[in-house]
């Protein structure tokens, strides 16, 4: 079987398949200032958790006497009209950050000043 005339593929002239944006790593910027991250000799990752913690729990017999439907009720109407996320960041906050050189000491100055000593 002979090849068709004119049928030759040249190697590396297919164009490239574009990636979609959402496939591609978010630019990896300071989250303070904006300046971007990628060639600097130093950056910092900020990763905190900021958790409820409860004293410890204790029952009472008058606890246990309690109408519980009616406090899961009355709870659940408090927590109506609220913002999910505020309600949610009472017991939880997850801080996640990456800051430049300089974004990190004004960070770390302005967290001291919030805890004494
Ligand atoms: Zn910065």
């Amino acid at each position: 079987m002979t090849p068709l005339p004119g049928r030759r593929h040249a190697r590396g002239r297919r164009p490239r398949p574009r990636i979609p944006d959402a496939a591609l790593p978010p630019r990896l910027a300071c989250n303070s200032c904006g300046k971007p991250l990628k060639g600097l000799k130093l950056y910092y990752r900020v990763k905190a958790q900021i958790t409820c913690e409860p004293n410890e729990l204790s029952f009472t017999e008058g606890d246990l006497e309690k109408d519980h439907a009616a406090e899961v009720e009355r709870i659940s109407r408090e927590a109506e009209g609220r913002d999910p996320k505020e309600l949610e960041e009472e017991v939880f906050v997850l801080l996640d950050y990456y800051l430049c050189v300089g974004c990190k000491e004004r960070f770390v100055k302005e967290a001291g000043k919030a805890l004494p000593g």
